[in-house]
């Protein structure tokens, strides 16, 4: 079977290695650089980005880890996750000396960290996510059920990175956060070959299909 890691440093590690067990491969908690050899894939869980930065250079991590990624090791990341595979941050946070939070990187994205603004912090909507239609029967794919906790958006997508979600502030359903989501559709779920990245935490809800899609993408089957 699969083996795939969860950086375990910091944030909702454990719940991400639940979701992988539950999807069928054996999950494997990843704090040494060592640990990293012999992975089929890797998550970076929710979390703080600042603390998984700083934690993964503390470790010696974070070079082995870029190298990886480079070398096309499959990532997901989930929220602070995402925001650790992105190229740039539309607005890093300093620590003390001054010095902006640094990232992974690999994906050709730009995001804004906490991005839904402060009512609107945390909340939970159902999303159309592409990909997913392995599952797919004459009703259709039911959409993801979402949770977003201080979730990042994506700004920016270079070339060859794919759309999956995206939440619709024009959908009356969601009409609740239309005031900080004026005219436009915000980026929440994107692909980029072996890169996957949601803004939110399907490993909290029991939703299997965004890890499934992790899985059939290491496989090669998706
Ligand atoms: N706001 C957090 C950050 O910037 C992410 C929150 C999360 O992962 N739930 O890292």
């Amino acid at each position: 079977g699969l083996r795939i890691g969860v950086l375990a440093l910091q944030g909702d590690f454990r719940e991400h290695l639940r979701a992988v067990e539950a999807a069928g491969a054996a999950g494997v908690g990843i704090r040494r650089p060592s640990e990293l050899d012999g992975l089929d894939g890797l998550i970076i869980p929710g979390g703080e980005s600042t603390a998984i930065d700083k934690l993964a250079r503390a470790f010696e991590l974070a070079g082995p880890l870029k190298d990886r990624i480079r070398d096309g090791l499959p990532v997901y990341g989930s929220c602070a996750g995402m925001i650790l595979l992105a190229d740039e941050i539309a607005d890093p946070a300093t620590d003390l000396a001054g010095h902006p939070q640094q990232t992974f990187g690999g994906l050709d994205i730009t995001v804004r960290r906490n991005a839904f603004g402060r009512q609107r912090e945390s909340f939970e909507t159902d999303l159309d996510f592409k990909g997913l239609d392995f599952s797919a029967t004459e009703s259709g794919v039911a959409p993801v059920h979402a949770v977003f906790i201080r979730g990042p958006w994506v700004e920016r997508v270079g070339d060859g990175v794919e759309i999956l979600a995206q939440v619709e502030p024009a959908d009356p359903e969601h009409a609740s956060h239309a005031a900080t989501l004026p005219g436009t559709a915000r980026i929440v779920a994107v692909r980029s070959g072996h890169l996957l990245a949601t803004s939110f935490h399907p490993e909290v809800t029991g939703e299997k299909r965004v890890h499934e899609l992790f899985i059939r993408m290491i496989r090669g089957d998706a």
